[in-house]
């Protein structure tokens, strides 16, 4: 009798918490297989899995073949393969699927990993004769400048001038430039110095250097008060031991002035990893880090996957920003994945914010984390005047009051910049009918649809619904349809009638499609005497020297939000976009016009800042039972009818049972309980301790796969949610 069969065990990305057995292919196998792309027959389709294991069965009956391997040695391995097991566990997600997350297209699909030798560009022959016609100070003069006594690598191109590719491009069509492939490693441009440190900052830079090994830090620090200092500076350091350093950015924050500044002051190739990448930019630069090529990079939410074979430093700039977390798919949290690899890789993790979350906060007071404070911000700046504007009973004009209209024209008539701060998109959030109160609902949603196009248009910001807007009310036929509320564009367009003589510079994401496109519109301002209209796109990114107004309009809404880190959003919000003013040496002023002068929010920020808000957030939350003082989970339900959402949750309510350490609201209807055409219910769990909530999650959690009302719905397990929606 033949004896056991061995196998190989495969993490799909598929939807079913387990691994597949596979016999191995035919021809030679790597010598270690576990961490392995293999090509495997799944169905009637073929898929990449990632070999989790050896595996035997007894019986080979309906076993399935391997069809080849796609890697000659393992992709994954050491921390970064132990850290995504343990992602998984965490998630509660199929291995596979948290693997196939991890990789950038390319690899997911089973691409050999790029080749990520180094490449250089040199001059031809033509492009030498032809170099002083060019067009003086265009981007292709200033590459063949640069390219005009040898050949350049591509890293150190990249380090000396912003986006040379484009004009690589075009130069290599006329002939004029080539690229070549380059044996040895890249001269790196000399770096240049930073400012002299104030204390605060060098107190900084020394503690994070003197950790040995894993210590996460929480850099505490008020806008302008030189946290990127504190990161170059403690970068450099980690360069010269050696070590790689992982710089993850919001993404709003990573523009191509924060690059240039990186490499600038670095002076060697800064790799970044963003969504404006094309996929095989993207592979190339993990397989560069992979070989430890890559020493520096700096990157968005999934830039936390990146392999550190040599890893030294893990900086999340930002960290309360809410873009770190993963809202579909594998729901995790870019910096609490960054502790635990930080933890697993033994090197310390530094979290910077103005406003740090309420969690890191939490631990900082625990002790958990070193606590770094910068108090003063650097430099010239000094921190702007806060004015609360009680506008109840004033008449508003498009959202602005009297005296708002008044100290904007002062401003721009002293020659500044005034940035106007509302974050509402669009031209109004509401149609609404004046005769009967009929609000253009979206058709697939429980929502309004925004009005864009001075009113032409409508446009569900839930779904993305576009269309006309009716002229008309479809309800009783009234033509008494009025836009009510204020959005960015309604705003932009009375501030450019009331100041016509001033440019006015709409921001919001439905102008920066593009990653740039920010850059450039701000640049089209220049430092000119004008106005910035814009969401909190604007609370981020390029120094605005000449900005020295930031008036906030229309946060009352957010006042009285029923979701618990309302506040907590809005007051970092606030005191980010206050930050924006007075970065120069004019001072800054922040205006916040309200009809709510008197709330505890508003007033604990003025008056104290972020800190004292934040403490008596931590007290609310405590007395609440809300995180950090309590671990949540949230199972997620939804199906075009409302029953098998429903019949799902409470079939998962029932197999989760009766636990006394874990709470168990629900079902019960998502804040929005309808999108995009979808019911969606949820079920909430909460828990005092994590472990009794995961040991629970842990047994269950495969069986929710298992149940006949889970096909009818489309269901996701969100552990740690940030938005309860
Ligand atoms: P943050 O990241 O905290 O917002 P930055 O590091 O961007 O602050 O610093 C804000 C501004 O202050 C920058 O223009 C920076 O060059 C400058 N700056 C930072 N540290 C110093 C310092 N020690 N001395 C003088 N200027 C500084
Ligand atoms: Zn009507
Ligand atoms: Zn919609």
């Amino acid at each position: 009798m033949p004896g056991p069969i061995p196998t190989l065990q495969v993490a799909l990305p598929v939807p079913l918490p387990r691994l597949f057995d596979y016999l191995a292919p035919d021809g030679p196998a790597p010598q270690v297989a576990v961490g392995c792309r293999l090509k495997v027959p799944f169905g009637n389709r073929e898929l990449v899995g990632l070999v989790a294991g050896h595996g035997q069965l007894d019986d080979g009956q309906g076993l399935r073949q391997a069809l080849a391997w796609a890697d000659p040695a393992p992709l994954f391995q050491g921390e970064l393969w132990q850290s995504l097991q343990w992602l998984a566990r965490y998630t509660h997600a199929p291995l596979g699927e948290v693997l196939s997350t991890a990789l950038p297209a390319p690899l997911r699909q089973g691409d050999p990993l790029p080749d990520t030798h180094h490449w250089g560009w040199q001059l031809t022959a033509d492009g030498h004769a032809q170099r002083d016609r060019l067009r003086a100070g265009s981007r292709p003069r200033q590459l063949a400048e640069l390219l005009a006594d040898a050949v350049v690598d591509e890293d150190v191109l990249g380090a000396r001038m912003e986006d040379w590719r484009g004009a690589a491009r075009s130069l290599a069509k006329r002939g004029l430039v080539e690229r070549i492939g380059l044996s040895v490693a890249p001269q790196h441009a000399q770096p240049l110095p930073g400012p002299r440190l104030n204390p605060e900052q060098a107190a900084a830079v020394a503690a994070i250097n003197s950790a040995d090994g894993f210590q996460p830090f929480l850099l505490d620090g008020v806008t302008g008060s030189g946290k990127t200092e504190v990161y170059l500076q403690a970068i450099v350091q980690c360069l010269a031991r050696g070590g790689q350093a992982l710089v993850l950015v919001p993404e709003i924050g990573l523009t191509p002035q924060t690059l240039a500044r990186f490499r600038g002051r670095l002076g060697i190739a800064v790799h970044a990893l963003h969504s404006g990448l094309n996929d095989n930019e993207r592979a190339r630069v993990w397989a560069a880090a992979a070989r430890g090529e890559a020493r520096v990079i700096v990157g968005t939410r999934s830039a936390v996957f990146t392999p550190l074979p040599a890893a030294g430093l893990i900086i999340i700039d930002e960290e309360h920003d809410g873009s770190y977390k993963q809202q579909d798919g594998i729901r995790y949290h870019a910096r609490d994945f960054a502790l635990v690899r930080g933890k697993a890789l033994g090197v310390p993790v530094l979290l910077g914010s103005a406003t740090p979350s309420l969690e890191s906060l939490h631990n900082a007071h625990a002790g958990r984390y070193a606590h770094l404070r910068l108090k003063q911000r650097a430099g010239d700046a000094r921190p702007p005047r806060v004015r609360i504007l009680d506008v109840r009973k004033r008449p508003l004009r498009d959202g602005l009051s009297a005296d708002v209209l008044e100290g904007i024209g002062q401003h721009l008539r002293a020659g500044q910049q005034v940035l106007v701060f509302k974050n509402r998109r669009g031209y109004a959030p509401v149609l609404l009918c004046h005769d009967c109160g009929w609000t253009a609902p979206c058709q697939r949603c429980d929502a309004p649809m925004t009005v864009h196009g001075g009113g032409r248009r409508l446009q569900c910001h839930h779904c993305g619904a576009r269309q006309p807007a009716p002229l008309a009310c479809p309800a009783c036929g009234s033509l008494a349809l009025q836009p009510q509320g204020i959005g960015t564009e309604r705003l932009e367009e009375h501030l450019a009638s009331a100041f016509a003589d001033y440019p006015v510079v709409r921001i919001d994401r439905g102008t920066t499609a593009r990653r740039d496109a920010l850059e450039q519109q701000l640049a089209t301002l220049g430092d000119r005497a004008g106005i910035l209209v814009g969401t909190q796109i604007l609370a981020k990114g390029h120094d605005l020297p000449k900005l020295t107004l930031v008036v906030v309009v229309g946060i009352d809404e957010g006042l009285f939000s029923a979701d618990f880190r309302a506040s907590e959003k809005l007051a970092q919000q606030l005191i980010q976009v206050a930050g924006r003013a007075g970065r120069a040496r004019d001072p800054g002023e922040v205006w916040l016009q309200t009809h709510h002068p008197g709330h505890p929010l508003l007033e604990t920020l003025v008056s104290g800042g972020y800190h004292p808000f934040a403490q008596a957030e931590l007290n609310q939350r405590q007395a609440a039972g809300f995180p950090p003082f309590a671990h949540l989970a949230l199972l997620r339900a939804e199906a075009q009818q409302l029953e098998h959402a429903n019949a799902f949750l409470l079939a998962a309510r029932s197999l989760l049972g009766e636990q006394r350490a874990v709470d168990v609201y629900g079902p019960m209807p998502a804040p929005m309980p309808r999108r995009a055409g979808y019911q969606r219910t949820q079920l909430l769990l909460s828990c005092a301790q994590r472990p009794p909530l995961h040991a629970l999650l842990d047994t269950r959690v495969p069986q929710l796969y298992a149940l006949p009302e889970a096909r009818k719905v489309r269901w996701s397990l969100d552990v740690d949610p940030v938005d309860l929606y």
